[in-house]
């Protein structure tokens, strides 16, 4: 196994050092000294590819309207979507959804603390492993994140392609290798707290670094270059038309059956083409006249980029949409229901619509 300069002298030292910093510089946050699994489970899932920044006013209003692991069981999924509008990656709301309704029939509502069970519930991958059992059952468990990932590479001064399975597997022995098991759940929030306030991406603020003498890749001259990562793959674009149409204060949506954004909702839309009006007026069993005027939105997904043109259209018929999961709703319901991120704007233009109307 290669050492990387990691005697135990070194690792101690590392340890003391980065523990005594978290102590006196932590962000105070509220999963911070919470000893309910639950609420250290629910934070972990929120802070996946998520800023504490951004996380923090949903964990908030999440805790307010569900305190406790069986309230949360007894929520109606689409609520739960509701309160996670806008924070992306759905499916880690569904997931935890699910899981918390099988801890709560399966383990009497206890929160499982050894891996095999805990790492069964759905939507429980390696990381919320670590995290949460380190965290809330103080379990020798080491964390590897974004934030780590880069610590690591730095502190090593490692240039190989972080992206690749081996060097993955790198990362996360060296990462268990470091961790103080004394204080494994301190230990794993120190070094993500370290990556987040002063290992940031590009300039890294070594001045002020509790671990700048143990740093391999500052004293070479390389740390903001670290880590190496595969170029980013250009994304391929989807460009759909969505149509905007009323009807007697209420607006035509559709609940989405696709896994991707499953449970929300969205506008009718069609693939677009040079026939987007006789998709539309498929689609929708009437023909569909569409306006002139069109508004672009964009969304990027990690594997795909959504382009969306937005136009308003009328029918002259009675509209019967194909499939199932569609609704006439009205402003009130419209504030009810998940929406994704990309269709934000146009739930806006749609409701000033009918309440001007
Ligand atoms: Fe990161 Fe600089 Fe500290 Fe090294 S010295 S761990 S590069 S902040």
């Amino acid at each position: 196994m290669q050492n990387r300069g990691l005697n135990n002298k070194k690792a101690s030292g590392w340890c003391r050092k980065l523990l005594s910093w978290y102590d006196d510089h932590r962000r105070d946050l509220p999963w911070r000294n919470e000893s309910d699994p639950y609420k250290i489970w629910l934070s972990e899932v929120m802070l996946q590819q998520t800023r504490v920044e951004t996380a923090l006013p949903y964990y908030k209003r999440f805790i307010s309207e569900y305190p406790t692991l069986q309230k949360l069981a007894l929520a109606e999924e689409g609520r739960v979507l509701k309160l996670w509008e806008g924070l992306g990656y759905y499916a880690r709301a569904r997931h935890f959804l699910q899981a918390v309704r099988e801890v709560d029939c399966q383990y009497g509502g206890r929160v499982p603390d050894t891996a095999k069970e805990f790492g069964g519930l759905a939507g429980v991958g390696e990381y919320t492993q670590a995290a949460v059992l380190s965290i809330a059952y103080h379990q020798p468990l080491a964390v590897v994140d974004g934030n780590v990932r880069r610590v690591l590479c730095r502190l090593f001064a490692i240039t190989e392609d972080t992206s690749k399975v081996k060097m993955q597997r790198e990362m996360q022995r060296i990462a268990q290798h470091l961790l103080d098991p004394s204080r494994p759940g301190d230990y794993n929030q120190a070094i993500m707290e370290l990556g987040a306030l002063i290992c940031i991406p590009r300039a890294p603020r070594c001045e002020q670094c509790p671990v700048a003498k143990l740093c391999e890749g500052r004293k070479a001259g390389i740390a903001a270059a670290l880590p190496v990562k595969k170029k980013k793959k250009v994304l391929p674009i989807k460009q759909y038309t969505a149509v905007v149409l009323l009807q007697a204060q209420k607006c035509l949506i559709r609940c989405r059956k696709e896994r991707l954004l499953h449970g929300l909702w969205e506008f009718p839309n069609v693939v677009t083409s040079d026939d987007t009006d006789v998709e539309l007026s498929s689609l929708l069993s009437t023909p569909v006249t569409l306006a002139k005027d069109v508004f672009q939105l964009t969304h990027e997904f990690s594997h795909l980029r959504w382009q969306i043109s937005i136009v308003l259209g009328e029918t002259t018929g009675e509209v019967q949409p194909q499939g199932d999961g569609w609704r006439w709703v009205t402003v009130e319901e419209m504030d009810v229901l998940p929406f994704p991120a990309v269709y934000q704007p146009v739930v806006k233009m749609v409701q000033k619509k009918l309440r001007d109307n």
